[in-house]
């Protein structure tokens, strides 16, 4: 198994265009006190910011033509949390800005409208359907769906891909990832990418940094 992102961070979340609490121009900053090479900002789709009462609050065409990194060398990238929303595979890829230089791929209780017990068959039929334009497989240990999900069968479909899968380093951190099918996950994945998921400047100074903590002492 390889870490793609030793040095870099390909999931948050901004208050400007999402669930985080601060702007983009702050997670901007934190990403270089954190020392990363290069950070990507995934807000979330527009199904999720509707499912769950996310007002809008500006622009989506200030960072898609007017921003600029003026705090430091990180190479920042703006992406998409894509959200998984149908058993056909049915992806929604668009957020406010409708940036896609990096897309995880994630279900979301309640933004996922199939039945529970099928969203197996939801993650592969988006990945066959959709693998070109997935950079990686958010979050697919969460606990939300993990009695429903064949993380065997998602893996396997991953890596045929070439797709890789991340470890969500905030659900590890707060309890919400199911153990048993992350150690399955590790086993078999190709290829990793160890994101924070951070929605604020705590979680980018300690969240990745005990996710590779964790990978060093299980001898990954
Ligand atoms: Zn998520
Ligand atoms: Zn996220």
């Amino acid at each position: 198994m390889k870490i793609i992102n030793p040095n870099s961070d390909m999931h948050s979340h901004t208050f400007s265009y999402s669930d985080g609490l601060n702007s983009v121009d702050e997670m901007v900053i934190m990403a270089g006190r954190a020392g990363l090479k290069k950070f990507a900002i995934t807000d979330h789709s527009k199904s999720h910011l509707i499912r769950h009462d996310i007002v809008k609050k500006t622009s989506g065409s200030c960072v898609k033509f007017r921003w600029k990194n003026i705090h430091n060398d990180v190479n920042v990238v703006f992406g998409v949390e894509a959200d998984l929303i149908s058993e056909e595979g049915e992806v929604d890829f668009e957020n406010e800005y409708r940036m896609k230089d990096f897309v995880l791929l994630s279900a979301h209780r309640g933004v996922y409208k199939g039945e529970p017990r099928k969203i197996t068959d939801a993650y592969i039929s988006a990945l066959e359907k959709h693998h070109k334009e997935i950079d990686c497989i958010g979050h697919l240990c969460a606990k939300y769906f993990s009695e429903h999900v064949n993380v065997g069968r998602v893996v396997e479909v991953a890596n045929h891909f070439n797709v890789p899968v991340e470890l969500n380093c905030a659900n590890l951190v707060f309890g919400k990832t199911d153990m048993e099918k992350l150690e399955q996950m590790l086993g078999m994945v190709d290829r990793i990418y160890v994101n924070s998921d951070s929605h604020t400047l705590y979680d980018m100074m300690h969240l990745r940094i005990n996710g590779l903590k964790f990978l060093r002492a299980g001898g990954y």
